[in-house]
């Protein structure tokens, strides 16, 4: 590393499995640890999903709720 700063804040990506609406008109899409059922529907349109990745900001679970 030559960086003389600290970098505490910086904003790191994460290639993150996601489940993207099938609809044309429809742009929802939703994480996979957020999804309802093995194979969801969209929420917004209950069309089907299918497997995506997108470039995501990591986050980190603050909250331990196991569900
Ligand atoms: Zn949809």
């Amino acid at each position: 590393m030559t960086f003389g700063r600290r970098n505490t804040e910086e904003i790191k990506l994460e290639e993150t499995k996601v489940w993207v609406c099938t609809s044309p008109v429809c742009k929802c899409w939703i994480r996979d640890n957020f999804k309802s059922s093995a194979e969801p529907l969209c929420p917004i349109c209950n069309s089907e999903m299918t497997v995506a990745t997108k470039e995501l900001q990591a986050i980190s679970n603050h909250n331990n709720k196991a569900y």
